[in-house]
């Protein structure tokens, strides 16, 4: 078998650019493990932990709504059609990109492919058979795995990572998550709301290192109140399998104790799978951690095998890998094309949401930038109290001088929906006074948005622009 272009990987990265490439001519086959199109972020990732997490939020929605007089009784839950629900969403979307693979003539090839030389690949499909595909170019779009840790007990079924979590096969009375990150508190997330007594550790002293600590203690507040603990600056360092459940030993400022568990759900980052194609075949370089260097046209030292997405490096996130593959796709085609971003926001679908973009306030202390910033506090958000929820906020980060906005925090319900803006707003080097005489509409949590940066800028009427002046009287 011959292709022009071969792209290894039909996750969003991988499809985006076979679709792209053969948009601009290309013959092209795509090579897939999986028996569909979508990766990790359709299949086992982004959209089936949505859809679990859209469930999530309408069984906490309606047992808050008590207190407003409409008191709904705890439904039944079947896991089963929970499950059939969620499947059917991933469903849509996979089938949806077969039929465009099909309408492009893009060919799809099942099977785990591994480089041979510098211009072919093999690929074994389940059955045994091996296809040898002679290649002009490639794409590398291999992405990454779960992470474990050494002292994880293998293939006991009380042990899951984000793929077992999504299966929903049981709820677990006493859940361990391990690690405070985006995939564990989303996790935390769903199965508080099936009904699991859940316990988060993370090993540094903020969930979700990446944010800043004032833009995290909403959801930290929150998820504190409602699980049985939260459990910072501690380390797991043992899990013991037993007939009653996992006996974890963990080692925290308080001491060490040990806790039984009836599921630990791993959660502690993801792994690239730059070791697993056999690349020094084709001399191109991986380095220590299993990542695939790249230039800004998502070339590898070999000049036709370019690569995008996790198997790169961090964010490890789909919209990047999408941008990487328009890129890669169209530099392979000839065109002077670069990943050119500024900033590649991210999101926690967690209740409340938590998304940042561009300069944190803590990054912006540690590099010693002069900044300032604009805080919105969503009490004073008339959309986010009719929601019934007022512990969001809405931060920007400025440059002193010239006003420009650098970075932006938000925490609240749709803050990953919010967080577009302040990116658009990077991304075009807009001032405060841009994005505060931007009219957003009234009342929406947008607003928010336009008010952080009235906040800097002194000219917020909603609330008091600084500390009120002291009166004559003291
Ligand atoms: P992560 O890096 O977001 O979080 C892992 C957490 O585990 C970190 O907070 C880390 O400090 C902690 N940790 C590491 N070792 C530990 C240990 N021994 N004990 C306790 N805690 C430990 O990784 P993740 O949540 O596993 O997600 C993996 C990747 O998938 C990330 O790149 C993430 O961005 C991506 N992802 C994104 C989304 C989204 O965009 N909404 C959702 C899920 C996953």
């Amino acid at each position: 078998m011959e292709a022009e272009l071969v792209v290894l990987g039909a996750g969003p990265g991988g499809y985006t650019a076979a679709f792209r490439a053969a948009d601009l001519g290309k013959k092209v086959v795509l090579v897939e493990r999986a028996p569909v199109l979508g990766g990790v972020c359709l299949n086992v990732g982004c959209i089936p932990s949505k859809a679990l997490l859209h469930a999530a939020k309408v069984l906490e929605e309606a047992h808050e709504m008590v207190p407003a007089g409409l008191g709904f009784s705890r439904p039944p839950i079947d896991l089963d059609k929970l499950r059939q629900w969620k499947e059917g969403v991933v469903g849509r979307l996979t089938g949806g990109l077969t039929k465009l693979a099909q309408m492009r003539g893009v060919t799809v090839v099942q099977g785990t492919g591994r480089f041979v030389s510098p211009s072919e690949m093999e690929v074994s499909d389940e059955r045994g058979g091996v296809t040898r595909l002679a290649f002009g170019q490639a794409i590398i779009a291999a992405g990454s795995e779960p992470a474990t840790l050494p002292f994880v007990p293998r293939g006991s079924a009380r042990v899951i990572d984000s793929t077992g979590a999504l299966e929903i096969e049981s709820v677990p009375e006493r859940l361990l998550v391990l690690g405070g990150g985006i995939i564990g508190l989303e996790m935390a997330t769903v199965y508080h709301a099936l009904g699991s007594k859940v316990t988060v550790v993370e090993i540094q002293n903020q969930i979700i290192p990446g944010a800043d600590v004032d833009i995290v203690a909403p959801l930290l507040k929150r998820i504190k109140a409602r699980y049985e603990a939260i459990k910072l600056a501690t380390k797991v360092t043992s899990i013991e399998e037993r007939p009653d459940g996992l006996m974890v030993g963990m080692e925290g400022a308080a001491g060490a104790e040990t806790q039984l568990f009836d599921k630990v759900l791993v959660a502690v980052g993801r792994a690239p799978n730059g070791r697993q194609l056999n690349l020094e075949a084709a001399g191109v370089r991986v380095d220590e951690r299993g990542f695939v260097p790249v230039d800004r046209q998502m070339r590898t030292n070999v000049r036709q095998i370019f690569a995008i997405g996790d198997i790169v490096g961090q964010p490890m996130l789909a919209h990047k890998a999408v941008h990487e593959g328009k890129v890669a796709a169209e530099v392979a085609a000839g065109l002077h094309s670069a990943f050119d971003a500024h900033v590649i926001p991210s999101v926690a679908y967690t209740d409340p949401e938590v998304a940042w973009v561009g300069l944190t306030e803590a990054e912006a202390v540690a590099k010693g930038v002069a900044f300032g910033k604009g805080v919105f506090p969503w009490a004073a958000s008339g959309r986010s109290l009719s929601l019934g929820r007022d512990e969001g906020v809405t931060k920007i980060i400025f440059d002193k001088e010239t006003k420009r906005i650098l970075g932006c925090g938000i925490v609240g319900p749709n803050a990953g929906d919010l967080i577009a803006e302040a990116a658009l707003a990077i991304e075009m080097g807009a001032d405060a006074a841009d994005i505060g005489a931007t009219i957003h509409p009234h009342p929406t949590l947008s607003e928010t948005i336009g008010l952080a940066a009235e906040m800097f800028e002194g000219t917020i009427t909603d609330l008091m622009p600084r500390p009120p002046a002291r009166s004559a009287r003291g």
